[in-house]
């Protein structure tokens, strides 16, 4: 058989050889929809075990919602269970499982459907009611069903080449990330969460393949070259072998570069302090240790992927961030508050509406929305406080109100945990995330409230140009260089220094050396990065003047095209790789 090679945008670096597994993303749909004859009585077990689970979930809510909002309201629970022990409703179910081998999933869907449209029939407030209860309760079902469902990973291959229609960092959290080595997606923009991930992983990508569904099959051996953004299907033994030398290459490369904590210097002298971006506390370790001086944006999403039910509690937290602060010692880390955007968690994103969360209940929207969810990470954050040199920063701040509400909470807490005599930094710095056009122009008023800034040049982008950072289609839209993006920078730089505030710049743009060192010129002296990229621009930074890049930088911001900016950033930085919007990651 020949090799079949496709090719998409390669938004990870590096090779893999491997086995694909295609993923079908769960996004309340199931996949059986029939089932044969010896899997039924195995079939009505799961079915039995879904039910027997959504009771005992009703019930549990229903002793804590009489408890915290009192008995006489909890009959809105009482529907839901009285419907799950609808006898009827459940032979309907068993009958289509057992006479039409339709797979429970389907045998419930149905069975509600029936009733759904008798409901909708009839134009009484009482029966819609009634149909939305159902809705409800079928979700569940169905939500209980497909995990009882789910794949264990003991029949996943060891050399796991994902290969799905997009990747969340709920689909990572998934599978297990010492396994996974490739990643083939049909879509996904190269500062999505889950391809942020999977770079500081060393996991290559290649997305924007299509018909990627149509073209790999579950167990074909792939090589997923994630620097070129080709794939190649069933490869011969010399591609393999070809393949094989190169990630030795990379290998050793990558060997070579570990070790070099010296600080970063300018040729004129100027100090710039490099930190590694982290989710898990093995980033942190490979950042420290390939020369970050501390964490300058500790994703706190990750941690939420532990439980899909759930917001993940106090506890859990706290050891996450004691273990970060006791990681980092001295140095500091800087832990983000909840910022869900395309993770496609199960709880949040039903709260989050998915296709909105871009521009709807995310970061400290959502925190002010859900004061307890916030307080409970923010009293896990000041008890690790203790333990080290953490900070606090809050994402999505679009006001100066945000800002007040969201310290009054964290201040809150602060008084909650000394009243109980928790020991706590009282001192920790609390700055905001400006990746949000109007906290730009409303930024010399949000200095006064706040001890640091972050940018984030992946929403920043994104906002300000109105590009998605999540759509390859539109990947030359989302471009670091538009004048307007620029200007919005250098406004960040001078009113930061004019107020004498420090400002660390930790979106994808830090990682990039042609990038970097333009943020430099700039006047930014804080870089937050991916810590594989942390040798490298340190190397890059150590040959160039400062004064000379600023003045190329005074050049660009002067420019009106987009045209005009990169004829000169290419001309001036023309020993660097060639720059494009898709190259800004690779
Ligand atoms: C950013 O927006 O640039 C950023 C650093 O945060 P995130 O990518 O998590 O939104
Ligand atoms: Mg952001």
């Amino acid at each position: 058989m020949r090799t079949k090679e496709l090719s998409g945008a390669g938004l990870s670096p590096g090779v893999a050889i491997g086995t694909a597994y295609r993923v079908e993303l769960q996004t309340g749909a199931f996949y059986r929809i029939r089932i044969s004859p010896e899997e039924c009585s195995s079939e009505l077990r799961r079915l039995r075990t879904a039910l027997k689970q959504s009771r005992r979930q009703l019930q549990q809510a229903k002793r804590k919602f009489e408890a915290e909002v009192g008995k006489e309201h909890s009959y809105i629970i009482d529907a839901h269970l009285l419907i799950l022990e609808d006898r009827h409703l459940v032979e309907q179910i068993e009958k289509k499982i057992k006479k039409e081998l339709q797979s429970p999933e389907r045998a419930v869907r149905e069975a509600a459907e029936n009733w759904l449209s008798a409901y909708r029939s009839l134009d009484d407030p009482f029966f819609q009611e009634r149909g939305s209860d159902l809705e409800e309760v079928v979700e569940r079902i169905i939500s209980n069903l497909m995990e009882l469902n789910s794949q264990t990973h003991a029949g996943l291959p060891e050399d796991l080449i994902l290969v799905a229609p997009e990747v969340s960092l709920f689909l990572l959290a998934e599978y297990p990330l010492e396994r996974l080595k490739g990643l083939v997606l049909r879509k996904g923009g190269s500062t999505s969460h889950g391809i942020i991930v999977a770079r500081s992983y060393r996991i290559p990508v290649v997305s924007g393949v299509p018909n990627v569904e149509a073209a790999i099959r579950t167990g074909d051996t792939l090589i997923v070259d994630g620097s070129s953004g080709v794939v190649l299907v069933g490869p011969s033994h010399s591609e393999i072998r070809t393949y094989e030398a190169r990630m030795r290459e990379e290998k050793k490369r990558q060997l070579s570069l570990v070790g070099d904590q010296s600080p970063c210097v300018t040729l004129d002298g100027r100090r710039v302090f490099l930190y590694g971006n982290a989710e898990t506390a093995s980033e942190v370790l490979v950042g420290l240790g390939l020369g970050a001086e501390g964490i300058g944006l500790f994703r706190s999403e990750y941690i939420y992927m532990q439980d899909k039910k759930a917001p993940v509690g106090e506890e859990e937290q706290f050891k996450v961030y004691k273990s970060l602060a006791q990681q980092v010692g001295d140095r500091p880390a800087i832990v983000r508050t909840l910022d869900f955007g395309d993770e496609r968690h199960p709880y949040f994103s039903s709260i989050l509406a998915e296709t909105e969360a871009v521009l709807g209940l995310r970061g400290i929207r959502l925190s002010l929305q859900y004061p307890e969810i916030f307080k409970n990470q923010v009293r896990a954050l000041l008890r690790a406080s203790a333990h080290g040199n953490l900070k606090i920063v809050i994402p999505m701040v679009s006001s100066v109100d945000e800002i007040i509400q969201g310290k009054q909470l964290i201040q809150e807490a602060q008084q909650e945990l000394l009243q109980e005599g928790v020991v706590i930094d009282r001192g920790i710095e609390i700055g905001i995330m400006v990746e949000v056009p109007a906290a730009i122009v409303m930024l010399e008023a949000i200095a006064a409230h706040a001890d640091f800034f972050a940018v984030g040049t992946n929403d920043l982008i994104q906002y300000t140009l109105a590009a998605s950072r999540t759509d390859h289609r539109i990947a030359y839209l989302f471009n670091p260089l538009h004048p307007a993006v620029l200007k919005s920078l250098d406004r960040v730089a001078r009113v930061a220094a004019h107020q004498n505030s420090m400002v660390l710049v930790c979106g994808e743009v830090a990682s990039h050396p042609v990038y970097a060192s333009l943020l430099v010129g700039m006047g930014f002296q804080h870089l937050s990065m991916n810590p594989f990229a942390i040798p490298e621009i340190k190397q890059i930074l150590r040959e160039i003047a400062y004064f000379e890049v600023r003045d190329t930088v005074n050049h660009i911001l002067s420019l009106p095209t987009l045209e005009e900016v990169e004829g000169v950033v290419n001309e001036r930085f023309s020993g660097l790789k060639r720059l494009t919007a898709e190259q800004l990651t690779s």
